[in-house]
């Protein structure tokens, strides 16, 4: 069988402030699919990294006494020291001026250039700084720019144009015959109505006169202007995997994976696979499109002052903690509120009550019980079997649901095998069989069915939470196994080793107080 390759994406993100919560849930997600693919033991490889260019860098220079590029490098470096910090891996992390990628760019539009895709043309309309583009009217809501709330400014310029436009019959056929290109569902029938709206699209203005911002790549064609930062931009996704010609280029690009915020849908859904058909390339597999964090009712972002930092929701809480509300409490592509309160409750009761406790009882009754090894047991019956289905069906869920992007629900199948467990232990009650010596086997079965449970358990959070998973593992003994496990082998039911040394240890997740005792004290 040949192996399997899966490539997915995060957005480049902005460099004019810190990550924030919104960059977090992506990279997480984006984490969290690449581990999953990789225990599946395909090729997997993750790109993300951050636009140096566009006139916000440079608004941030001049406000700031700086200059683009020192900002740039500013923002990116933290973006990157904060992935490392909290584990998030990446195969590349890429900045639109890495000479490789400023030179694809340049290769790509000289390419469409002399192909006769680019024209040069007189524009006049209203522009919007935040945006990055001149608005059309349905970008206007009382004379503002939806997105930023602001006024936008009337501007004039000579410019070259990408003639997107040619491709939409094209694009919006693909969209209508490759249903899950675009998803979930109703992204696909926003883009569909771009298309189709008569006002909207026109083509793509692709340059900036070098007299009002020369911050970015100079057009390899005509030396007065820089690229418009989206035509740069979208080009990453192919730089990084070394388009044209590196090993493996074709093979992961048929498999790639965009993960992006709505706010983001158009350049996405409708600039890049015009970009890409010009170029002759396939649209990426999925476009994958999520809602927004909703903090106090209102989108996070750095206008509104907002934002939830990843590291001091790190050391506040512990990061698998937060890590775990975002990929639990989001359902992919709708807006989810976040509250320090809803997270706080999320994690009591599913990682401390739940699973915690379930880690807590079994290895502590192993202990006290079986000497610290994992006990034989006696042939299993009804209660026994039913914790193995419940296994089972979840090793199946789980692959369902990653592969379609609902996370959510990925976690809920695995915790129906926490859930199960807990119940089998209240059936079985070893604690009092325990006090009877005749019923010895009865107590081995019980636990032995419980640290079988959570070893596939810890297998199948692995992607989720890395590093509850290692501990599980790590108390289970039975951490070089989780080490090297592939699913679905991994999974099945009965491999954990009879007299394996277990270990007990402090609670997983303790208990977190609401609201926090400082504040209650106020
Ligand atoms: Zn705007």
């Amino acid at each position: 069988m040949s192996r399997r390759y899966f490539y997915v994406t995060t957005p480049i993100y902005y460099v004019n402030a810190d990550p924030h919560i919104g960059h977090t849930y992506t990279t997480v997600v984006a984490d969290a699919l690449a581990r999953y693919h990789r225990l599946c033991g395909e090729h997997t490889f993750l790109l993300t990294g951050t636009d140096m260019h566009g006139e916000k860098v440079v608004e941030v220079a001049t406000r700031q006494g700086s200059t683009p590029g020192a900002i740039a490098d500013h923002y990116s470096g933290r973006f990157e020291a904060t992935w490392d910090e909290l584990g998030l891996g990446f195969d590349r992390f890429i900045r639109t001026n890495d000479p490789d990628h400023v030179k694809l760019v340049k290769d790509i539009l000289t390419r469409v250039h002399e192909a006769g895709e680019i024209e040069f043309r007189e524009y006049e309309g209203d522009y919007c700084v935040g945006c990055e583009r001149f608005l059309t009217d349905r970008d206007l809501v009382d004379g503002k720019c939806r997105d930023h709330e602001t006024p936008p400014e009337r501007r004039s310029e000579a410019n070259y144009f990408f003639l997107m436009t040619r491709h939409f019959d094209w694009l919006a056929d693909y969209i209508e015959t490759h249903p899950d290109f675009i998803r979930p569902e109703r992204y696909r029938n926003e883009a569909l109505a771009m298309l189709r709206e008569e006002s909207g699209l026109g083509d793509l203005c692709i340059s900036r006169p070098k007299t009002r911002l020369d911050w970015g790549i100079e057009l390899p064609f005509d030396t007065d202007y820089v690229c418009y930062v989206w035509f740069d931009a979208l080009i990453n996704y192919l730089t990084g995997i070394g388009y044209p010609d590196a090993p493996g280029f074709r093979e992961l690009w048929g498999t790639c994976e965009h993960l992006v915020g709505k706010d983001i849908l158009k350049p996405h859904a409708i600039f890049w696979p015009t970009m890409l058909h010009a170029i002759g390339l396939e649209p990426p597999r999925h476009l994958n499109v999520h809602g927004y964090w909703v903090v106090d009712d209102r989108k996070v972002s750095k206008s509104l002052g907002n934002m939830i930092s990843p590291t001091v929701m790190r050391d506040r809480y512990g990061f698998e903690s937060f890590r775990y509300f975002l990929l639990r409490d989001m359902s992919y592509g709708l807006d989810s509120n976040f509250t320090e309160e809803l997270m706080v409750g999320r994690i009591n009761a599913d990682l401390a009550n739940n699973l915690g406790n379930l880690v807590s009882r079994t290895l502590n009754m192993t202990a006290r019980f079986a000497g610290g090894a994992v006990p034989e047991p006696l042939a299993p019956e009804e209660p026994e079997t039913k914790v193995a289905e419940a296994v089972v069906r979840a090793v199946t869920l789980v692959d369902e649901y990653v592969r379609g992007l609902q996370i959510h629900r990925a976690l809920e199948a695995i915790f129906q095998v926490v859930d199960a467990t807990n119940r089998y232990l209240e059936l079985r009650e070893p604690w009092k069989a325990a006090k009877d010596p005749e019923r010895t086997g009865s107590v081995h079965t019980a636990l032995y069915t419980c640290c079988e449970a959570l070893r596939i358990v810890a297998v199948l959070l692995s992607p989720f939470l890395p590093e509850t998973a290692a501990e599980i593992a790590r108390r289970l003994g039975v951490e070089a196994e989780l080490a090297d496990a592939r699913l679905p082998e991994a999974a099945r039911w009965g491999q954990i080793q009879v007299g394996t040394s277990t270990h007990k240890g402090a609670p997983l997740f303790p208990r977190i107080e609401w609201p926090p005792p400082e504040d209650a004290s106020a």
